[in-house]
């Protein structure tokens, strides 16, 4: 019998989402995989009903509906304060996960090296893997998860065809500082080298820190490939939106690539989303303060249950410190977390290349009601793990 390719056997199916499948079987309040619970705005969902009943129901333009990468061009310009050309600098894409995929393969072959941080998002290492790439990985250190500058600089050395950078970062809510940025531009300028970055929590970003995108820098945005998606701005995950937005010669690469690995997103669905990319400052501001007052009534919560964390700068995640358990392996501490407690997370240790079981990764993008059943589970699990050990 014939072998399955060599290339899959070095990564396994993504436990982020294997752990909404346990959460599901035990009944968990699910603060594993980073997705809403929560309805997206009415009118979005007026504009998908609208799109239903008149189309477009066939396939758009490969690299993005004219209107939408009109309406993302003029978006993306105003908050990346850069020109944009909706038929020059972007690709639509099946999600941010398609967008990095099509990103790395349009600029890295295979043998390259490509620097990751570490703690780093789950995709990224199947995506290097599936590309046939080489990671260098450097370590983020918590709380700060700042690296070190000679260690990047090794890496540097070590002449990779491009860096990743997740900012604001999941797992770690790392939202890395202008200063930080400069300091890998001017090293990707003196090794060049591309640099990828994932800004899918772009909006989300508590004060008093401040997104800076790397498109932006001085000089950066003939080698920045920019990918992100409409899933978190706008709580439609399920949509599958997301986009490159880089160089009209890098662009020009990366629509072949997406051409043959999806042909496209979904036409009904970009048709409805060009509402939202015109939504004014306003809906910004109150999406942040959403998050600002989730963030604050689940680290509230962590606190009642007497658990330590790291405070998130960004996004919504938040690292949980669990070395007072003494876990030997945090993947069973979570299926026994979600089994006994009821609460479902990640375990920490898939976003590091070290071998750190001293963190599990919660979400706290649901609802307030979701959010306090939670916490009333968690004060339980001191008890809990008494009886279990
Ligand atoms: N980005 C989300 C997370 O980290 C969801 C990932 C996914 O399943 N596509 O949990």
């Amino acid at each position: 019998m014939a072998n399955v390719s060599e290339r899959t056997k070095f990564f396994t199916e993504s436990v982020i989402r294997r752990m909404t499948r346990i959460s599901n079987e035990y009944n968990a309040v699910n603060l594993s995989q980073g997705f809403p619970d929560f309805e997206p705005p009415l009118e979005l969902k007026e504009e998908l009903q609208k799109a239903a009943l008149n189309g477009p129901h066939q396939y758009a333009i490969t690299w993005g509906a004219p209107n939408f990468l009109e309406a993302l061009a003029k978006k993306q310009s105003r908050f990346m304060g850069i020109p944009i050309e909706p038929q020059k600098n972007i690709v639509v894409t099946c999600g941010s996960t398609e967008a990095m995929m099509a990103a790395l393969m349009s600029v890295v072959n295979p043998n390259d090296k490509v620097i990751v941080f570490s703690p780093f998002y789950e995709n990224y290492g199947a995506d290097t893997i599936l590309i046939g790439a080489v990671p260098i990985y450097v370590h983020l250190t918590p709380p700060s998860f700042s690296f070190d500058k000679k260690a990047l600089r090794e890496a540097f050395l070590q002449r990779p065809k491009a860096i990743i950078i997740c900012n604001p970062g999941n797992p770690t809510g790392k939202v890395f500082s202008e200063d930080e940025l400069l300091y890998i531009a001017s090293l990707a300028e003196e090794f060049d080298t591309w640099v990828i970055t994932d800004e899918v929590y772009e909006h989300i970003v508590y004060r008093p820190h401040k997104h800076t995108y790397f498109a932006s820098l001085p000089n950066m945005f003939k080698r920045t490939i920019s990918c992100s998606s409409l899933s978190k701005t706008y709580s439609i995950t399920g949509w599958r939106l997301g986009y490159i937005i880089a160089s009209e010669e890098v662009i020009n690469a990366a629509r072949k690539v997406h051409d043959f690995l999806t042909v496209g997103a979904a036409a009904p669905l970009q048709e409805a989303a060009v509402k939202a990319l015109y939504f004014e400052d306003s809906y910004y501001e109150e999406l942040l303060s959403h998050y600002a007052h989730k963030k604050e009534l689940f680290l509230k919560l962590l606190d009642e249950a007497n658990l330590k964390y790291i405070d998130p700068e960004g996004a919504y995640y938040v690292m949980v410190d669990i070395s007072e358990f003494n876990v030997k392996d945090d993947v069973e501490f979570c299926e026994w977390l979600a089994r006994e407690v009821g609460v479902a997370a990640v375990p920490g240790s898939i976003f590091f290349k070290e071998n750190i079981q001293s963190f599990i990764r919660f979400h706290f993008a649901k609802k307030d009601e979701t959010l306090l059943e939670a916490g009333k589970r968690l004060l339980r699990l001191r008890s809990a793990r008494k009886r279990y050990v």
